[in-house]
């Protein structure tokens, strides 16, 4: 038994399934067990403010979770490898439509947060690679969309990951 709301909850599902669909991803075909994962999200947006992975110890820090908030960064990566995120509330087409099964998910996020900052790509020095840009290029660090322009979007239009899950991927001429 938990506080969430069941409307909430149903609304919740609904916002991640549409979400999923428009940006060609797919949720576990299992809605009991996706529901179930979906509560947890709501869970952690109570405890924590943000929607940490539910199948990860968060720390309660947002700067520390960052990579573990719901769409995490690790999940394009094992759904190619895996055919599901760790969670296994997406999961690839294959595994949504029933030809395949997805099989258990080792943890790729690693141990120490030193070795997590690592894994972001190193942004091009000035005057290297495309230079002269009318704009900085902000990188989604979820699924890799790119965005040529002032500031980061508020919200990532392919896999829906918020504002500060973007960075700084090429600077350009408007930098501030
Ligand atoms: S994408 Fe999957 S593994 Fe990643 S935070 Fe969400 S539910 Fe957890």
């Amino acid at each position: 038994m938990t506080d969430i709301d069941k409307s909430r909850l149903a609304g919740f599902y609904r916002q991640l399934q549409r979400q999923a669909q428009d940006g060609g991803y797919f949720l576990n075909p299992d809605s009991g067990f996706a529901m179930e994962l979906a509560e947890s999200l709501l869970i952690n947006q109570n405890r924590y403010g943000y929607q940490a992975c539910p199948c990860r110890l968060a720390d309660g820090e947002r700067e520390l979770d960052q990579d573990i908030i719901c769409p995490c960064d690790y999940r394009d990566e094992d759904l190619g490898e895996y055919g599901a995120c760790y969670c296994a509330l997406y999961v690839s087409k294959e595994v949504a439509e029933r030809k395949k099964q997805a099989g258990s998910i080792p943890e790729r996020r690693p141990p120490d947060p030193a070795d997590r900052a690592k894994r972001k790509p190193v942004p091009s020095a000035p005057g290297t690679g495309l230079s002269g840009l009318a704009y900085p290029v902000w990188r989604c660090r979820v699924c890799g969309y790119l965005a040529a322009r002032d500031t980061p979007p508020g919200v990532c239009p392919v896999c829906h990951a918020e504002k500060d899950r973007f960075e700084l991927f090429m600077p350009g001429g408007n930098t501030r």
